[in-house]
């Protein structure tokens, strides 16, 4: 069973008809959250234009919460699409890494880090 098509209740966080936001189990920080399509897709090119449409309002809530909430400074938000990429979840979903100042040394690259030694230019 996938792990995502089965989400209890009780921790979703936001929903609306095509997409549901719940808390990393295993966050990189504080307030971590990941948006989930209700569909069990795989890949960005399998959203259809309900799911788009509904989808950037789906992240200014989690932005919003996870701001007031955590009180962040800053967002990394990203998809890890395909085993290359390091996906571990084949059902669709979006990470919004909350990012603190000083959490790490020095932030400048953000997402770049993918690569680690090409985070810095
Ligand atoms: P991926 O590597 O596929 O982009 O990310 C999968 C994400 O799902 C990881 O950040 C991981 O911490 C999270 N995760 C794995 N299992 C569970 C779970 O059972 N519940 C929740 N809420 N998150 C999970
Ligand atoms: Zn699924």
């Amino acid at each position: 069973m996938c792990i995502f098509c089965d989400i209890n209740k009780e921790k979703i966080i936001h929903e609306d008809p095509y997409w549901v936001s719940i808390y990393d189990e295993f966050p990189v920080n504080k307030g971590h959250i990941l948006i989930i399509p209700k569909r069990h897709i795989n890949n960005v090119t399998e959203l259809n234009g309900n799911e788009m449409a509904y989808f950037f309002c789906a992240l200014l809530f989690a932005e919003s919460f996870i701001k007031e909430k955590f009180n962040c400074d800053g967002f990394n938000i990203g998809i890890n699409q395909g085993k290359a990429a390091g996906q571990t979840v084949e059902h669709l979903h979006i990470h919004v890494i909350p990012r603190y100042n000083g959490d790490i040394e020095n932030p400048k690259g953000g997402i770049r880090g993918v690569i680690p030694e090409k985070r810095i230019y």
